[in-house]
């Protein structure tokens, strides 16, 4: 398992000893950074943080930096690919023409 992700508590606002960084991190136990891509980060954290989000920089093959409301930040390197470009893929376009 390889799974590189860190938190950024510098700008917590609101003090507790907890941010939504520490806590969202774990949404992400037992997932692979060679594996995750950039758009199935953006759904993780969808899926258990929306409410939670005030921004998120995206940058394919890199990784997602999120910044919660409490102004913690988390980010997750995600290195795969979105898909092979084989088949139609609605997060790169690739493949639109292929059918
Ligand atoms: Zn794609």
């Amino acid at each position: 398992m390889n799974l590189q992700l860190s938190v950024d508590n510098r700008a917590e606002i609101f003090g507790d000893a907890t941010s939504i960084a520490d806590l969202a991190q774990f949404s992400f136990t037992g997932e692979d950074s060679q594996k995750l891509d950039i758009y199935r980060v953006d759904e993780i954290l969808q899926a258990d943080w929306s409410g939670e989000i005030r921004d998120m920089e995206m940058e394919y093959a890199t990784g997602v930096t999120t910044t919660f409301k409490d102004g913690s930040r988390l980010t997750v390197a995600a290195w795969a690919d979105c898909c092979d470009r084989t088949g139609y893929c609605s997060h790169c376009g690739q493949g639109a023409l292929a059918a």
